[in-house]
């Protein structure tokens, strides 16, 4: 029987993930075992479906259109662009498609019902699909289960405190409640966040603390670490120890046993064998594709490689729950309300924000 504990605390977590190493491999490599196929990765495309042009100002984030980055915005893909690109996922071996708007949150209207089509288009092509839009009411995250939503992604990046050193247009507690709205529906919860901002280990385990006490726990944690772009707050934020990369899958995989825990941006940064010693430690579940929404990823076929020499299986979709059914659009019992929810702004300034930001002025 499992006992998934949703009573962690920062205490906790730290002792874990501050162990002697080799203790904490093995302690996370037997969880691991206890819950899932030690050889099967779960493999998901992210594909960025409306790129850049955002009006918030995550510290991390190429996309913010206050920054001045390299990054092309582009307006919303077709439903057409969208179903080429998951066939090609799919003859690849993933399982899932994540589809990525840089949006604030969704907002009822005829882009919104395209996003629809595009779930309704890759759920009839018995895959996984996941969406990642920004905040939704609870309106819109029963529209998008309706349509064969299976995954919702909403990260919380960080802790709660840290939180506020790098993001200022949104609160934390909207994160929250665009995740309790997701599950006041049948689709999945995709949460994790970010390492390597500039935070300290105390809110890497208060990030773990926050997910691991959600009940239920999210059935993805993406851990990120992070791909400093120049142009950004973070440019210059030093990369991502490996060491600590695997301290904190192997700790979110203690916290979160049936939890899959994904390797998501920053592995063009890691070697084959510290991947491999994260699959060990716990990660089931990576990010394929050559681009995560505009960050570089390893190749495809460096991954199928990979997964080769380890002997390691893509998962096939629908493996950890059924697939959804889809509702057209014509049959569908919710439709828009026109909603204007009051998502918190709570502006408080970040120094590195600014000064990124008034670079910016400068260059364009
Ligand atoms: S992380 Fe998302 S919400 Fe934040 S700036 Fe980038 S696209 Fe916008």
């Amino acid at each position: 029987m499992t006992n998934i504990r949703h009573n962690w605390t920062k205490e906790e977590i730290l002792t874990i993930y501050n162990k002697p190493f080799m203790e904490l491999l093995y302690e996370a490599a037997t969880v691991h075992r206890q819950h899932h196929d030690p050889n099967t990765v779960q493999v998901s495309t992210l594909l960025s479906i409306k790129t850049g042009g955002c009006p918030e100002d995550c510290g991390y984030c190429p996309q913010a259109a206050r920054y001045h980055t390299n990054v092309e915005g582009n307006d919303l893909m077709s439903v057409q662009q969208v179903k080429a690109q998951a066939l090609r996922a799919k003859s690849t071996g993933s399982s899932r498609v994540c589809m990525g708007a840089a949006w604030r949150n969704v907002k009822d209207g005829a882009e919104f019902d395209q996003v629809l089509e595009m779930v309704r288009t890759i759920n009839k092509l018995e895959m996984e699909v996941c969406c990642t839009l920004g905040m939704i009411t609870e309106n819109q995250a029963h529209r998008l289960a309706e349509a064969g939503l299976y995954a919702y992604n909403h990260n919380l990046d960080s802790s709660e405190e840290y939180y506020k050193e790098v993001i200022s247009t949104r609160g934390y507690e909207d994160r929250l409640q665009t995740i309790d709205n997701v599950r006041k529906t049948n689709v999945t919860v995709c949460s994790g966040g970010i390492i390597g901002m500039g935070e300290k280990i105390e809110d890497r385990a208060g990030m773990l603390v926050a997910l691991s006490t959600l009940n239920p726990q999210p059935e993805s944690v993406p851990i990120n670490a992070l791909v400093a772009v120049e142009g950004t707050p973070l440019a210059d934020e030093k990369p991502v120890e490996i060491w600590d990369m695997i301290r904190m899958v192997a700790t979110a995989r203690i916290v979160m046993p049936e939890t899959q825990v994904r390797l998501s941006a920053g592995r063009t940064q890691m070697s084959r064998e510290g991947q491999a010693m994260c699959f060990f430690a716990g990660a089931n579940s990576i990010f394929a594709g050559d681009k995560l929404l505009t960050t570089p990823n390893p190749d495809v076929n460096e991954d199928l490689k990979m997964f080769e020499a380890l002997g390691l299986n893509p998962q096939k979709p629908f493996t950890k729950k059924v697939q959804p059914q889809t509702v057209e659009a014509a049959e569908s019992q919710f439709q828009a309300l026109g909603e204007k929810p009051k998502w918190t702004r709570p502006e408080h300034k970040i120094e590195r924000n600014e000064v990124a930001k008034q670079q910016s002025k400068i260059l364009k």
